[in-house]
């Protein structure tokens, strides 16, 4: 029998613009039910389509450095036009003792901080297939200023650099693939050795005095001599 950790996982997603992470996450956490999205803090503008307490906790600067100064972070970075973004230590920390597996959608800097403190998250970076590409996804969503398009790329050209901090890459050139690339990645994850309390086996001894004992085994085939 073996006995694995019942602690869920961290996990953390990171990606370049336009690399559809978004998309993917939505369709991995619609397949399992242990797996939960971490909603971070914000002091960052709601945009008209989100909502609060579901895609960011939105609060005031003030708000978010008072939370700082708390230690309510496990980590925290400000990481488009100087807007504050942090992941909160109580909810996660308890679910993950509840067995969850939990996603930190967070970027990489957020990333190297939390890699530090629990050297075993499950680092993921999610690439478009090629720069072309996200140009063509940029241009065709049509949100952009050509200005914020190159700022965009230079900051993605900046992560790119940044993914030797990760475990795992994975190219989203096809939704269904790449979410069954990280599903088998978190598979994998949870059968590794290190993740197991206890093996216990029937101990040797009665498993071969049995045998011998037993009759059914006395027909069985006779070494060729
Ligand atoms: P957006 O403003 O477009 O929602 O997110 C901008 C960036 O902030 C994304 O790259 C996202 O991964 C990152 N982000 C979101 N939440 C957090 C967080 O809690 N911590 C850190 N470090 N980055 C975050």
């Amino acid at each position: 029998m073996i006995k694995y950790k019942t602690r869920g996982d961290l996990i953390i997603i990171s990606g370049t613009t336009c690399a559809g992470k978004g998309t993917v996450i939505k369709k991995l956490l619609s397949q399992h039910n242990d797996l939960l999205l971490s909603v971070s803090y914000t002091s960052r503008p709601k945009r008209d389509y989100e909502i609060d307490g579901i895609d960011y906790y939105f609060v005031t600067a003030e708000e978010f450095k008072r939370k700082i100064d708390n230690g309510d972070f496990l980590e925290y970075a400000q990481v488009q036009n100087n807007d504050y973004y942090g992941t909160p230590k109580k909810e996660v920390s308890e679910q993950l003792a509840s067995g969850k597996d939990v996603i930190l959608e967070i970027d990489v800097e957020g990333a190297k901080q939390i890699k530090k403190l629990f050297p075993e998250t499950i680092l993921i970076f999610i690439m478009a297939p090629s720069m072309t590409e996200v140009k063509r996804r940029i241009i065709s969503r049509g949100t952009d200023t050509k200005e914020q398009i190159i700022n965009r790329f230079k900051v993605a050209y900046n992560e790119i650099n940044e993914v030797n901090n990760y475990n795992y890459v994975v190219v989203n050139d096809d939704i269904d693939k790449a979410v069954a690339k990280i599903d088998a990645i978190l598979i994998s994850e949870k059968l590794r050795v290190d993740r197991i309390e206890e093996i216990a086996v029937e101990n040797q001894e009665e498993i071969i005095h049995e045998l011998l004992m037993d009759k059914e085994f006395d027909n069985t085939k006779k070494p060729i001599e």
